[in-house]
């Protein structure tokens, strides 16, 4: 490290074969593995170096730099152990306080140097400070910055020293040309690409601090508009590629189909009738659907899961659904047993907790195609598994799982014997034929398609993605713009609005008596018990706790426990004896958040309401207000409040319409929260902000069909700038 240091301070340059491993892997775990993207690493805030602060008028709270003499400097012991300075220049004096510091550091700040420090004035123990100052002895000849001095995002162990001196001989080594036409800039009045990335690096002291801190200075608006575009560009790429590869065509006969929903005691509404049309309609192409099914909590979205998969078994494909837990996915398999054995068809359950014995029958079935339609966890896709002939892959409740999961699922329906070759691509693999280089957008644009195991069979299964957590409109068109949607907008008929009462935990034994005169009545209720600091093993704890002692208070009540702990045999024992209203009160851990469907049950009372995110408190409340009787969510919450806290409360008290919530959530959390596992997938946003940059967001969506359609060089040079080195296994 020394070494490297030494040799860029010697030449102010960089030659990477010199810079360390260890330095190359600390730049790896700021995503820079090639120098462009030292280009794209931006301040994240500036220090002003370019002119000194007379001491005297320097207030509490500002960040300043000032120049002069040490008067005095000791070690004191109280309040702490420090090394306090007293510097001096000719309008008044000021303390340096160290709390951790090295003897070379004493040295440097013996009585009599003259010391440049920058660093954040206030009120100390012994008068004007400075806590831990940067601090560089002078001479009287040493010249100020001539422009704002950068601090970039680092990690540990990474100077900014060194940072800077990559950035800059990136800056004055790599081509700067712009990637856009001037048409383009001129019509959006876009700056150009070098100006602004040179002013971002290096910005002259009279710019507006507030507009680089805020990101709306002009330099920052082309940054933000250029990543934006790259993100559009590649979905678009992503979407016409996915256009060119190929998958069995469906047609929809509608035999099949046409029975279950005889069979079925109500009608579909007509956002379901809609929806499957969409589907069936993508099922008929010879190209991969990928398609989302978005629908609030309750909306029915199993019903259209089934037809989709009743379209592909009728073709004689097989079809395989997945879900993100045990309990939800057996729930699954129970119901469309339910519907489908009527016309002949036997569904195979799948999940990891089943025998060894069982599991090699379930896969044999599978193998053979014995089964046409598989349902399970994610043991459906390990590598074990081959379908016989998979035409299409449901996952429900989508966000819940890895893009891997996911991958690996597609892929399945490409291996046509039974090589036990795993699919599963390690993180950063998914680039085969994907580098931007050898993409022509116009006739052959990059594949994800991998090197195919036993045969050609190119084709790979349609897919089907659904979740209930509702997309704001910004999150659609930016994160999910490759994704075709289908939105379930209105809920079976005959359904009251859950009413939400918010309630203090010191009023707990009036709503504990409550649970029990509902149940009294006839009702069934859940118990959800709280997150308790992420930890599992504690959230289980107090499950146990809770149900013991509504046990002991209410022996005449028949309760039920249930957590991801209990084994498979047990869960399912209990949820069935809850479904068949064998147990009037259900303590819970959050296993039962996503999609547990038992319309009798209509009180819920969600324990340290508080401690959960939106959707969650939404997918939770969504287990209640099935039936026709009037339900009710009781959040017990626990003050005080945080300010983040109330405002979630108060949001889920107030709306009971996911879409407001999930709009809400996008504001309170970003959009990291929403787009749940995708995210690990997908190259967020660094620089943009999708609520706040909605205007940039929607020029880059234009900009994109437009370079696309008259400017494919200037498509591929942006995203080569932008996405070259990013995995691109993002589109799954
Ligand atoms: P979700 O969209 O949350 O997955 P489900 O598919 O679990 O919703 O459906 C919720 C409940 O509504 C189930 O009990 C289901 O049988 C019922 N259901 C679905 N469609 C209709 C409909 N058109 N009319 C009445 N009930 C329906
Ligand atoms: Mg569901």
């Amino acid at each position: 490290m020394r070494v490297v240091e030494h040799y860029y301070e010697e030449n102010n340059l960089i030659a990477p074969a010199k810079i360390s491993p260890a330095t190359l892997s600390k730049l790896a775990k700021l995503g820079i593995r090639h120098r462009s993207e030292l280009l794209l690493h931006l301040p994240l805030r500036y220090e002003d170096e370019t002119h000194l602060a007379p001491i005297a008028t320097s207030r509490p709270g500002q960040t300043v730099q000032v120049q002069g003499v040490i008067k005095h400097s000791e070690v004191v012991f109280r309040p702490r152990r420090s090394l306090v300075c007293r510097l001096e220049d000719n309008s008044g004096e000021l303390y340096l306080r160290f709390l951790n510091f090295y003897p070379s550091q004493q040295k440097q700040l013996a009585v009599g140097k003259q010391i440049r420090a920058v660093g954040e004035v206030r009120m100390g123990h012994y008068g004007p400070e400075m806590v831990h100052p940067k601090c560089r002895a002078v001479d009287d000849d040493t010249q100020l910055q001539q422009s704002l001095t950068p601090v970039y995002p680092t990690t540990a162990g990474l100077s900014q020293i060194i940072l800077r001196k990559l950035i800059a001989n990136a800056l004055e080594t790599l081509p700067l040309g712009d990637t856009l036409p001037d048409a383009l800039l001129q019509s959006l009045k876009l700056a150009d690409f070098a100006a602004s990335i040179q002013l971002l690096h290096n910005p002259s002291p009279d710019i507006s601090a507030n507009s680089l801190e805020e990101r709306t200075h002009s330099a920052w608006r082309r940054i933000k508009f250029d990543e934006l575009l790259a993100q559009q560009l590649s979905m678009r790429v992503h979407h016409r590629e996915r256009s060119k590869r190929t998958a069995p065509a469906l047609a929809p006969h509608h035999q099949l189909s046409t029975r279950l929903i005889k069979s079925l005691p109500f009608a579909l509404t007509k956002a379901q009738q809609r929806t499957f049309a969409e589907i069936s309609h993508d099922l008929a192409k010879p190209h991969p659907m990928q398609r989302l099914l978005l629908g609030d909590v309750g909306s029915g979205k199993t019903i259209v899961a089934a037809l989709a998969a009743l379209q592909a078994i009728e073709n004689g494909y097989q079809a395989a659904l997945m879900a993100p837990t045990e309990i939800l996915a057996e729930q699954h398999y129970l119901k469309l047993r339910d519907w489908l054995e009527p016309l002949g068809i036997t569904p195979v359950w799948l999940s990891g907790s089943l025998k060894k014995k069982e599991k090699q029958l379930a896969a044999e079935r599978i193998a053979s195609g014995g089964t046409l339609l598989a349902i399970g966890t994610h043991a459906l896709f390990q590598e074990q598994i081959s379908f016989h002939k998979l035409g299409l892959a449901i996952v429900d409740e989508q966000h819940k799982f890895g893009v891997q999961q996911r991958l690996a699922l597609r892929n399945k329906g490409k291996v046509t014997n039974s090589s036990a070759e795993s699919l599963l691509l390690p993180p950063g693999r998914g680039k085969v034929g994907m580098g931007v280089e050898s993409m022509d957008i116009h006739t052959s644009t990059p594949s994800l398609t991998l090197p195919l195991h036993g045969g050609g069979n190119s084709k790979e299964p349609h897919q089907l993605m659904m979740s209930a957590t509702p997309i704001p409109r910004t999150l659609a068109m930016s994160y999910y713009a490759d994704l075709d949607v289908s939105v379930i907008d209105e809920l079976p008929p005959g359904r009251t609005p859950v009413i939400t009462k918010l309630v203090s935990d010191e009023r707990r034994d009036e709503v504990i008596a409550r649970v029990r005169a509902a149940c009294m009545e006839g009702q069934q209720a859940y118990w959800v018990c709280p997150l308790i600091d992420e930890s599992e093993a504690l959230q289980l704890q107090t499950a146990i706790e809770t149900y013991e002692r509504v046990r002991a208070d209410f022996p005449e009540l028949k309760v039920g426990l249930v957590h991801g702990k209990l084994d498979n045999a047990e869960k399912a024992r209990v949820m069935s004896a809850f479904k068949a209203n064998e147990l009037q009160l259900l303590v819970a851990t959050t296993v039962i958040e996503v999609g547990v469907d038992v319309p009798n049950a209509s009180l819920m009372v969600i324990d340290h309401a508080e401690r959960m995110g939106l959707a969650q408190l939404h997918q939770l409340r969504g287990r209640v207000g099935r039936g026709a009787a009037q339900s009710l969510c009781i959040l017990l919450y626990q003050q005080p409040l945080s300010e983040l806290a109330r405002a979630r409360l108060k949001i889920i008290f107030e709306s009971n319409d996911g879409f407001a919530i999930a709009q809400h959530d996008l504001q309170l959390r970003g959009p990291g929260e929403l787009l749940g596992a995708r995210q690990s997938g997908v190259a967020m946003l660094r620089f943009a902000d999708i609520s706040a940059d909605e205007d940039l967001l929607n020029q880059a969506r234009l900009a994109a069909d437009e370079l696309l359609r008259d400017f494919p060089e200037a498509a591929r040079a942006h995203l080569q700038r932008w996405m070259a080195n990013k995995h691109d296994y993002l589109h799954v």
